[in-house]
C-alpha cells in the first residue's frame, strides 16, 4: 500500500507548512506516529517534532482521538477506517538541516515535517507538493532527488514518489525562484538550483568546474567503468551573505553558502571563497559514496528516535574531508602549491589546540551528539574535530600506504574496496563494524597499519607527519606564527572583528589563561592604551615573545587587572614545502597523490 503524503506551502508569511498523511488499514490497536530525532548526517538531536504547531486525525469522514506519547509520537484510537492526520509545522529554520518557508522561497527536510506511520516504514510512499498559496502558479520552481510520479514533470509541483519512508526523507526539497544549471556526468544528469540574488552569477563556469569534481570522484570508486551509483543528482543550493555548510543525501545535497563565493561573469581567477565552495561540494558529493552507501553498521539502518552511536566519524567525516580538496587538486581546480596551503592550515589549526591530546578522534565520533555539535566556548581545549584531526590521519594513513608499499598502493584503494563490499552486498549490506576499517586497510593494500592506525584513533597520538611527507617528497617546516598576534601573544580569541574586544576562547596553557582572563570578559586597555578588536593585533605588534604586559577588562561590569607574560614560544604554523631534492621516486609518488604541479 502506498502512503500518501500532501505538503502545502499553507501560509508563507506566518512560516507554516500544512501537512497531511493518508494511511490505509492502520494498525487496528491503535496506529503510531513519529518525527524523527534527528536528520541522518547532522549528528544532533533536534526534536523536529517541536514545530508542530496543531495536529488533528481524520477516520471515514469523523474526527479521530489522537494521544501524544512521547515528544515526537502520536498515537491514534482504534479504528478499522482508513486514517489521516493533518497538522502544521513552523518553519523558519534557514539552515540546511531542517524546513524554511517565506513568501519568497521554501526548503524542507522530510525529517522535519513528514511522520512515519510507525511500522509502515518499508511501504512506498507518494508525497504531493503544491505550489503556495497566493503565488502565481508557474513562478515558483521546484527541485528536489525525488522522483516524479507519471503526470508530473520532473522540476514541477506534483506528485513526487519514495519508495520507502527513509528514501523520503533523503530527499530534500527546494522551492522559489532560483538560478537553475545542468550538466552531465559520465552520462547521468546533474542539477544544481541556487536561491537568493547573485549578481551576475557564472553559471557555465559552475558546471563545467562540477562536471569536473564529480567526474573526478566517480573514477576514484570506479576507476575501470566510471559511472555514478544513481540515476541523477541535484545541489539544492542557498547563497546568502553570511553562511556555510552542507548536508548529504543519496542523490542530492543541500548547500549554504556565500553568495560572494560563487563565480560572476567575467572572474578568471580561482579566489580563496570559490575554492570553499568548490570544496563544500566535493565534500558531499564524496558522501554519496561514503557515508550514505558505504556506512557504519550503526546506521544499518538509521534509528531516527535516538542518538546513534559510532567510533567511526572520523572515517567519514575525516576521510571526507581529507578527499574533498585532494579531489580538486587532482581534477586540477586547486593548484599543488594552494592544496599544499590548505593542507597546513588544517595541521596549524589542529596541532594549536590540546584537545587532540585528550579527547582520540574514536571518542569525539562517539560523543558528537553532545561535543562537536554542541560546541561551547571551551571546545578548543576539550574538543577534538573528527573533520579536521580525522583528515590528517586520512593524510598519514594513504602517505603510509604509498611509502610502504613503494607508491604501488594508496588510500584510493581502500576507499575502492569498501565501496566494492557494498556493492557485492547489495541489499544485505549491514555497514563496517567499529573495528572494521583496520581490517579494510589490511585487505585492500596487504599492509599491517593497524597498531599505528588504533594509536592515532582510538589514542590520542599525533602521526609523524614530518616522516610520513617525505615518502611524497615534502617537507614540513615550522613556522612562527605571528599572522593573528592575539592568538599566539596572548592564547585568546575575540568574539568579533567589531564592536567591544570581548573574549570568545581562552586557550589551554596561555598567557591569558595563566593570567585569569576568562570567555565573556571584555578588555578595555592595554598597558593603559585602548583596546578594540581593530587595534589590539596593532598594539601587540609592538612587543616581543615574554615581553610583560598589564590588561584592563570588565568582567561583570567590574574593572579587573590582569599581569601577563607574553608567550616566549608561540604556537607554531605548519607549513608544507615541496622537497626539490627529493628523489624521482618521491617526486613521482607526489604527482600521484596531488596532481601535476601548475602556477
Ligand atoms: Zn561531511
Amino acid at each position: 500500500m502506498t502512503i500518501r503524503y500532501a505538503i502545502r506551502p499553507a501560509d508563507p508569511g506566518a512560516h507554516l507548512f500544512h501537512v497531511t498523511v493518508g494511511l490505509e488499514r492502520p494498525d487496528p490497536q491503535g496506529q503510531h506516529f513519529a518525527l524523527p530525532a534527528w536528520n541522518p548526517g547532522s549528528y544532533m538531536i533536534r526534536e523536529f517534532a517541536r514545530h508542530i504547531v496543531r495536529l488533528t486525525a481524520l477516520a471515514g469522514g469523523r474526527k479521530l482521538r489522537v494521544e501524544k506519547l512521547d515528544k515526537h509520537t502520536w498515537r491514534c484510537a482504534r479504528t478499522e477506517e482508513d486514517v489521516t492526520l493533518a497538522y502544521e509545522v513552523y518553519a523558519f529554520d534557514l539552515s540546511v538541516r531542517a524546513a524554511y518557508l517565506d513568501p519568497e522561497q521554501a526548503f524542507f527536510n522530510g525529517a522535519a515535517l513528514l511522520l512515519a506511520p510507525l511500522g509502515r516504514e518499508l511501504e512506498d510512499c507518494r508525497l504531493d507538493i503544491f505550489p503556495p498559496a497566493g503565488v502565481r502558479a508557474g513562478s515558483w520552481q521546484l527541485l528536489t532527488g525525488l522522483q516524479a510520479a507519471r503526470g508530473t514533470r520532473a522540476g514541477e509541483f506534483g506528485a513526487y514518489l519514495a519508495r520507502d519512508y527513509s528514501e523520503l526523507i533523503d530527499c530534500p526539497v527546494q522551492m522559489g525562484r532560483f538560478a537553475q544549471g545542468r550538466f552531465d556526468v559520465l552520462g547521468v544528469p546533474h542539477q544544481i538550483a541556487i536561491s537568493g540574488r547573485v549578481a551576475r552569477l557564472d553559471l557555465h563556469r559552475l558546471e563545467a568546474d562540477l562536471t569536473r569534481v564529480c567526474e573526478a570522484h566517480v573514477r576514484l570508486f570506479e576507476p575501470r567503468q566510471p559511472r555514478p551509483p544513481f540515476e541523477r543528482y541535484v545541489f539544492l543550493t542557498l547563497a546568502v551573505d553570511e553562511g556555510y555548510g552542507g548536508l548529504e543525501h543519496r542523490n542530492s545535497c543541500a548547500l549554504i553558502c556565500r553568495r560572494d563565493d560563487l563565480p560572476h561573469l567575467g572572474m578568471k581567477e580561482t579566489t580563496e571563497g570559490y575554492r570553499r565552495f568548490l570544496g563544500l561540494v566535493s565534500h558531499e558529493y564524496f558522501h554519496a559514496w561514503n557515508v550514505k552507501r558505504i556506512r557504519p553498521q550503526a546506521f544499518s539502518p538509521y534509528d531516527l528516535g535516538r542518538e546513534n552511536y559510532t567510533r567511526l566519524l572520523w572515517a567519514f567525516e575525516g576521510f571526507t574531508a581529507y578527499y574533498d580538496d585532494l579531489m580538486l587538486a587532482r581534477a586540477g581546480l586547486l593548484s599543488q602549491a594552494q592544496y599544499l596551503e590548505a593542507l597546513g592550515r588544517t595541521m596549524t589549526t589542529v596541532m594549536q589546540r590540546s584537545a587532540r591530546l585528550k579527547q582520540s578522534l574514536a571518542e569525539s565520533s562517539f560523543d558528537a551528539w553532545i561535543k562537536y555539535y554542541r560546541q561551547d566556548e571551551n571546545a578548543p581545549n576539550s574538543v577534538v574535530s573528527y573533520y579536521q584531526k580525522g583528515a590528517l590521519v586520512a593524510l598519514a594513513l594513504d602517505l603510509a600506504i604509498r611509502g610502504e608499499s613503494g607508491g604501488r598502493r594508496c588510500l584510493d584503494d581502500v576507499m575502492r574496496w569498501l565501496w566494492r563490499q557494498w556493492r557485492l552486498a547489495g541489499p544485505s549490506y549491514r555497514g563496517i563494524e567499529e573495528d572494521g576499517i583496520v581490517d579494510a586497510v589490511t585487505r585492500a593494500t596487504g599492509l599491517d597499519l593497524g597498531r599505528a592506525l588504533r594509536a592515532w584513533t582510538e589514542g590520542t597520538r599525533d602521526p609523524d607527519f614530518s616522516t610520513l611527507l617525505l615518502a611524497v617528497g615534502i617537507r614540513l617546516e615550522r613556522k612562527l606564527a605571528l599572522d593573528s598576534p592575539h592568538f599566539a601573544l596572548l592564547g585568546l580569541k575575540l568574539q568579533g572583528a567589531s564592536g567591544e574586544a570581548r573574549v570568545a576562547q581562552v586557550f589551554d596553557g596561555g598567557p591569558a589563561q595563566q593570567a585569569g582572563l576568562s570567555p565573556g570578559d571584555v578588555l578595555m586597555a592595554l598597558d593603559e592604551l585602548r583596546v578594540t578588536p581593530a587595534k589590539l593585533d596593532a598594539l601587540l605588534a609592538r612587543y616581543s615573545p615574554g615581553d610583560a604586559i598589564q590588561m584592563l577588562a570588565f568582567r561583570r561590569e567590574e574593572l579587573k587587572r590582569f599581569d601577563l607574560r607574553l608567550a616566549r614560544q608561540p604556537p607554531p604554523r605548519f607549513v608544507l614545502e615541496v622537497d626539490e631534492r627529493a628523489s624521482a621516486a618521491a617526486q613521482r609518488r607526489r604527482v600521484a597523490w596531488c596532481g601535476e604541479r601548475r602556477r
